[in-house]
């Protein structure tokens, strides 16, 4: 593990058994293949891909609420501990998730002060005065006033609940969220704004996050790198301007070329063609070479491996030649 990273996965496999009907043949679908990634202190990796990339199992794996089937996650220099040992649950308060749909995560019958102090009070932290305090400081910290602490989830918007997941989230002071398409359920304007509150917490906090989503947009506002997903695997990854100024994987030059850009022509964009396929009947050779515009015969029949291609950068295209550092 490098001493400057916080988390780390090194070929993360998660396989799961899937069965058509009650005596259907099982069959082993990878939802994520070999997943290598890193986030440093204080920044930000988004990992973008279209639905069934394996983008959020992989958010899942990296807080250990889900035991990979092969492979690593290292929180601090140390193995991830098993689900709800101990040494987990004392974990737990360093790293958190905050997911999409805030009302989902929000008990509708209970205040949200109370639901902002829950990883307060399982994590022991200070007296109940304390705690209350801390509450209110908390929610002043993410936009919403002291005294909403006695509000309940139905009285708040959609961007106000988000906020106050954000808030139970930065409770504990955790060095790690994984956000999983945190702003997806929201409307545009108020996406900007949670946004720009989740940058402002790491500025002041120095958070580490992995940034899951399926938009483009949202993931080039906020992250250090990028990690690019399809079916399973990661793609290209490299620091965020490269991959918006010079992606390089066919995959990703889609993916970019698929966001609006001010004074670019439609008919310069690349339509990807078709739907990712089923993780159950990955194509043989590289998985995208059925959607690739530029695919080959090697294609079909090799895997590439993900390997550097430039400094800081990694892809996985037969395409795009390798460096001599791997
Ligand atoms: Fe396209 Fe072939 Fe590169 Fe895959 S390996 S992205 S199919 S060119």
């Amino acid at each position: 593990m490098s001493a400057t990273n916080l988390i780390e996965a090194n070929d993360l496999v998660k396989t799961y058994i899937s069965r058509k009907g009650l005596f259907g043949t099982p069959t082993h679908v990878r939802a994520v293949d070999g997943v290598t990634l890193s986030v440093a202190p204080a920044t930000t990796l988004g990992i973008v891909g279209e639905s069934g990339s394996g983008k959020s199992t992989t958010g899942r794996l990296l807080l250990g609420l889900e035991e990979p089937s092969e492979g690593q996650v290292q929180f601090d220099g140390r193995p991830m501990p098993k689900l709800k040992s101990n040494a987990w649950r004392q974990l737990r308060s360093r790293m958190q998730l905050v997911f999409q749909d805030p009302l989902a995560a929000l008990d509708r019958r209970i205040p949200i002060g109370t639901q902002v102090a829950e990883p307060l009070d399982i994590h022991a932290v200070g007296s109940e005065k304390e705690r209350k305090d801390r509450v209110e400081t908390l929610l002043q910290s993410v936009g919403l006033r002291r005294d909403q602490a006695s509000s309940y989830p139905h009285e708040l918007s959609g961007g106000q609940r988000q906020r106050v997941v954000i808030a139970r989230a930065i409770a504990t002071n955790p060095d790690l969220l994984v956000c999983d398409e945190p702003v997806s359920a929201l409307d545009v304007s108020i996406q900007a704004q949670v946004i720009n509150l989740l940058r402002d917490l790491q500025e002041t906090r120095g958070i580490a996050m992995a940034f899951i989503s399926h938009d483009l947009k949202v993931v080039r506002n906020i992250s250090d790198r990028v990690a690019v997903m399809y079916l399973g695997r990661i793609v290209e990854e490299a620091p965020s301007e490269d991959i918006f100024r010079r992606p390089l994987h066919p995959y990703t030059q889609a993916l970019v070329s698929s966001v609006p850009v001010p004074g670019t022509a439609l008919k310069d964009r690349i339509i990807l063609q078709g739907e990712p396929p089923n993780p159950a009947a990955r194509p043989s050779g590289c998985a995208f070479h059925p959607r690739c515009a530029v695919a080959m015969e090697r294609c079909r029949v090799e895997i590439p491996a993900f390997v550097s291609v430039e400094a800081g950068r990694k892809a996985a295209c037969h395409l795009v030649p390798a460096t001599s550092e791997t």
